[in-house]
């Protein structure tokens, strides 16, 4: 079987939704210029979400997605991803790949690894991501069984998840009522994303902490809170949040700052009474060795679409379990982390991320959407990862092609 074409397809659709989509948003690094601090919306990347709802009252949605086809007829599909991805793809990686039998999974990663050096993190590693994650789910048509078996699972038939309310207001009354909400919904973890950083002074640092104590409250002592901090915050201010914030029992503090100081993540473990989680910017084995061995976090957070796909992110986990540190997958793949997550052991991989506003979105055009029940998630049972178009929701398709 040889690989014989790799197309990228954006879907049209629209997501109905009550009230704004994006009632807030977490502090980001860049807040420290006045010129973005006020921003509103979902600036951080558009996703291919519209800001604004069209004439029916909906939000706009746009989604690409890769599908590697072969001589075989079989063909795989990842998505969604993003448009510098999609480029990347179509530029570097399909003239790479075309005429390789698909398989082969670890030879064509080795192979785009080589040649696009710069693919050590950012865009060109997404693109890799992407397609490995497309191999997987031929892999898996191809013989009949879905990815979590291929792997080696399932260790477990469903997977903790836990609710990441990015998104929603931060007002204490409306906090109060969704975090009973997803703890009404069966969910015994909740993430809630910080809004302040350094330069906010004192009063951000308690709007902060009186987050904390709010989802606290409303939860009540048996339900895990998460709390985010986007990279925004300074290991100084990380240490005094997680000091403040120690009587609510967060899981964990989440990405206090930059992906690249490492040092200052160590640093910060060290002197925090809470949980320090981070790595949802690393990237591959080698970031992974370099978080494990400074020993910076106590949860690592790789995103499968991003940082490797399926086949890095089993070499990653691995690493992680040497260190005995828990790996929980940032969710922008839900679909595709719950098949790792089911064929890896509950220690090594207690949660799976379900950020509720993204998942709705990512998920809007696949005919069968990977939701938790009561709190926990399961993977597809169909061949490969269960990735199959919704051919209902798509108002409009292109193919896309730089060449
Ligand atoms: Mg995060």
């Amino acid at each position: 079987m040889r690989i014989t074409r790799v197309r990228l397809i954006e879907l049209h659709g629209e997501l109905d939704h009550d009230g704004e989509l994006w009632e807030e948003r977490v502090v980001r690094p860049i807040d420290v210029y006045p010129e973005h601090k006020h921003e509103r919306g979902y600036p951080i990347a558009s996703g291919g979400v519209g800001q604004e709802r069209n004439a029916r009252g909906a939000y706009p949605i746009s989604s690409i997605f890769v599908s590697v086809e072969t001589d075989e007829g079989v063909s795989g599909l990842a998505g969604t991803i993003d448009r510098q991805t999609a480029f990347v793809i179509d530029t570097d990686v399909a003239p790479l790949v075309i005429g390789e039998d698909p398989l082969a999974i670890e030879r064509i990663w080795d192979k785009l690894y080589r040649q696009l050096i710069h693919a050590r993190k950012g865009q060109p590693m997404f693109a890799i991501s992407a397609l490995d994650v497309a191999l997987w789910d031929l892999k898996g048509k191809w013989l009949n069984q879905p990815v979590y078996r291929l792997l080696g699972g399932p260790v477990r038939e469903t997977i903790p998840a836990y609710a990441s309310m990015l998104g929603y207001s931060l007002e204490p009354d409306r906090v109060t009522s969704r975090a009973r909400e997803v703890v009404g919904a069966g969910f015994t973890a909740t993430k809630w994303f910080m809004r302040h950083g350094p330069d906010d002074g004192e009063p951000g640092a308690r709007a902060n902490v009186e987050l904390a104590r709010t989802v606290r409250k409303a939860v009540g002592d048996d339900v895990e809170v998460m709390l985010d901090a986007w990279n925004s915050w300074n290991a100084r201010y990380a240490i005094d949040m997680a000091h403040r914030m120690a009587e609510y029992r967060p899981r964990w503090i989440e990405e206090p700052v930059k992906p690249d100081d490492i040092p200052a993540y160590a640093r910060i473990r060290s002197a925090s009474p809470v949980p320090i989680a981070g790595g949802e910017h690393e990237y591959t084995r080698w970031g992974t060795r370099d978080y494990m061995r400074a020993g910076a976090v106590d949860v690592f957070q790789p995103d499968t679409m991003w940082a490797g796909g399926i086949s890095e992110l089993m070499k990653m986990a691995t690493i992680c379990s040497v260190y005995d540190v828990p790996i929980v997958f940032h969710g922008s793949s839900v679909p595709v982390n719950v098949h790792i997550s089911a064929a890896l052991p509950p220690t090594l991989c207690p949660y799976v991320e379900y950020l509720i506003k993204w998942n709705d979105i990512r998920q809007l055009h696949l005919k069968h959407k990977v939701q938790p029940t009561n709190g926990r998630i399961a993977p597809s049972n169909a061949p490969g990862l269960g990735l199959d178009i919704d051919e209902s929701t798509i108002a409009d398709r292109r193919e896309l092609s730089w060449r």
